[in-house]
């Protein structure tokens, strides 16, 4: 099988069984978030480990193309007990690849989701696999701000 079918599978197992979908009670981010451009949507929580300043749970419900609900499916596995320092570098990397500005050792740091790097060609599927990238971002900056 080459990389690219591989690639091609994965996405779409994760866009068929979706993992950590949901929501969490009391959570400290709740972002809802739209792409006009493909009518995806996202309702993204996540829940932080204030004493290790780690991501303890995130959750995702939504629809929309495959791209955007196997990004979010394949990112909460990602960020799950990661520190927020990793957290963003990894969304850093991310959003360096799908714009193919990333390196191999910087890719290889994100696993399977390197199955995005391919969307670089597409800059419209760009905004769709970003979608829940920008929306952790947006809520850890928020968070982070909150506690200055
Ligand atoms: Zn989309």
């Amino acid at each position: 099988m080459i990389l690219e079918d591989l690639y091609q599978e994965l996405i779409l197992d994760h866009y068929k069984n979706p993992r950590n979908m949901g929501t969490i009670d009391h959570p400290d981010v709740h972002k809802h978030v739209k792409n006009p451009f493909c009518g995806d949507e996202i309702d993204l929580d996540i829940k932080i480990d204030r004493e290790n300043q780690q991501i303890e749970e995130i959750r995702f419900k939504g629809e929309g193309c495959s791209i955007s609900q196997a990004s979010a499916s394949m990112l909460t596995e990602l960020l799950r007990g990661k520190s927020l320092h990793e957290a963003h570098d990894l969304i850093e990397i991310f959003k360096k690849m799908v714009k193919g500005e990333a390196t191999p050792e910087e890719e290889e740091k994100l696993g399977d989701l390197q199955a995005f790097k391919g969307v670089s060609k597409f800059p419209v599927r760009v905004k769709c696999a970003t979608l829940v990238w920008n929306t952790v971002n947006s809520g850890l900056k928020e968070i982070d701000q909150a506690e200055k």
